[in-house]
C-alpha cells in the first residue's frame, strides 16, 4: 500500500497550503497529456487519491491512525477523482483553482470510420390462421440507402470536398490550454470540420451531404406456418445501409398474433368450448364443430361430464420446421340446462325426475348415511 505523503513528496505535518503546491508540481510531471510512461496514468490516479484525502481533516486524521483501509472501513470512498477516467479533472482544478480554470478532453469517434447501419424492427400483426397455415405477407417499409445521386459521397456530381484548411486533412487540431498547473497541449476534433479533414462545399442536393436517403420500399415476408407471438423473421441487408462502407443493417419482423374469436391457443393445441344438451350428454353423439380446418365431426360419448375435454387429433398448430406434425384440438364440454321447455319436453323431464327420485340410492351410499346418523 502506497503512502500518501510519499507520493505527494511531503512530511506528515504538512499544511494544505504545502499539500495543493506538492500537488501541482507532481500533477504536472504525471500528468497523462504530458507523461508518456506506461505507469504515469496510474500515478496521476494515486495523486488524485492522495490530495483528496489529505485536503479533508475528517479523511486525513482516519487515514493518519488507520491507514487506507482505515478510511474503507470508515465508510470513506476511497477512489480517487480520476479512478474513473479523468472526467474528474474539471471538478479538482476547479477545487483547487476555482471555477473557469477545468478543462476536457475532447476526443471523439473518428467520423470517417465504417459505420455499420442500424438494424430495424417491425411488429406485424397476423391472424391464428395465418400464424397455422403460414403466409406471403407484403409490407411497406422505409429505411435507409445510399444516395443514388452521389453514390454516397454526399457531394454535388462533378465536385469533391476540399482538404479542411484548420486541421491540413488530419481532422485532428492541437489546443493549448492554460492552467496554473502549466500549459498542456490537448488533441481535439477539429472544430471546423468535425473531424472529417474535408469541408463538404458543395453538398448532393438529394441526401444534402449525408451521403444516405430514405426509401420505402415493399418487401415480401414469408411466414412459415407455425409461427407465435413474438417469433423474429430476419431480412438480412433490409434495415439501413451503413456510412463510409459499413455493413447495411437487417430487418428484424416481430409477429403478433391476433386473439381469435372462438380458439385460444396453448403451445401446438388449440381450445374451444363445446355446448351440449343433457340427452346429448347422458346419450351421446356425434356433432359438428368448427376446427380451423373447417367443420369436423366430434364425438360426445355418453356419460360426458361437464369441463371434460375432447380431442381431434392432428387439428392443432403445425410443428414449426415439421410439416407433418400438428397438435390437437381440445374442445371443453359445457352441459347446457334447457331454460324454457315444450309441452313435450316438459312431460319426459318430469317423468325423467321422477324416476331419478325413485332411484335407490347405492348401498355404498345407503351405508354412507348410517354412519353420518350414528356418529
Ligand atoms: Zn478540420
Ligand atoms: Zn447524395
Amino acid at each position: 500500500m502506497s503512502d500518501f505523503y510519499e507520493i505527494l513528496g511531503i512530511d506528515k505535518n504538512a499544511t494544505k497550503e504545502e499539500i495543493k503546491s506538492a500537488f501541482r508540481k507532481k500533477a504536472r510531471q504525471y500528468h497523462p497529456d504530458v507523461n508518456k510512461a506506461p505507469d504515469a496514468e496510474e500515478k496521476f490516479k494515486e495523486l488524485g487519491r492522495a490530495y483528496e484525502t489529505l485536503m479533508d481533516d475528517n479523511k486525513r486524521a482516519t487515514y493518519d491512525r488507520y491507514g487506507e483501509d482505515g478510511l474503507r472501513d470508515a465508510g470513506f470512498s476511497t477512489s480517487g477523482p480520476f479512478d474513473g477516467g479523468f472526467g474528474g479533472l474539471n471538478e479538482i482544478f476547479e477545487s483547487i483553482f476555482g471555477a473557469g480554470f477545468g478543462f476536457s478532453t475532447n476526443y471523439s469517434q473518428d467520423p470517417n470510420a465504417p459505420q455499420d447501419g442500424e438494424d430495424l424492427r417491425l411488429n406485424l400483426q397476423i391472424t391464428l390462421e395465418e400464424a397455422v397455415f403460414g403466409v406471403k405477407k407484403e409490407v411497406k417499409i422505409t429505411h435507409m440507402e445510399v444516395c443514388d445521386e452521389c453514390n454516397g459521397t454526399g457531394s454535388k456530381k462533378g465536385s469533391k470536398p476540399e482538404t479542411c484548411p484548420a486541421c491540413s486533412g488530419t481532422g485532428r487540431v492541437q489546443q493549448v490550454i492554460d492552467t496554473p498547473l502549466g500549459s498542456f497541449r490537448q488533441i481535439a476534433t477539429c472544430p471546423k470540420c468535425g473531424g472529417k479533414g474535408q469541408i463538404n462545399s458543395n453538398p448532393c442536393t438529394k441526401c444534402h451531404g449525408e451521403g444516405r436517403i430514405e426509401v420505402e420500399r415493399t418487401l415480401t415476408i414469408n411466414i412459415p406456418q407455425g409461427v407465435d407471438s413474438g417469433s423474429r423473421i430476419g431480412l438480412s441487408h433490409e434495415g439501413n445501409c451503413g456510412k463510409n462502407g459499413g455493413r447495411t443493417g437487417d430487418l428484424i419482423v416481430v409477429l403478433y398474433v391476433k386473439e381469435h374469436k372462438e380458439f385460444k391457443r396453448n403451445g401446438f393445441d388449440l381450445y374451444s368450448t363445446v355446448d351440449i344438451t343433457f340427452p346429448q350428454a347422458a346419450i351421446g353423439d356425434v356433432i359438428e364443430v368448427n376446427t380451423i380446418d373447417g367443420k369436423r365431426e366430434l364425438t360426445i360419448p355418453s356419460g360426458v361430464q361437464q369441463d371434460d375435454v375432447l380431442h381431434i387429433k392432428g387439428a392443432g398448430v403445425p410443428f414449426l420446421g415439421q410439416q407433418n406434425k400438428r397438435g390437437n384440438h381440445n374442445f371443453i364440454v359445457k352441459i347446457k340446462t334447457p331454460k324454457s321447455l315444450n309441452t313435450e319436453e316438459q312431460q319426459l323431464y318430469k317423468k325423467l325426475f321422477e324416476i331419478n327420485r325413485n332411484k335407490k340410492p347405492s348401498s355404498n351410499f345407503i351405508d354412507k348415511m348410517k354412519n353420518v346418523l350414528h356418529n
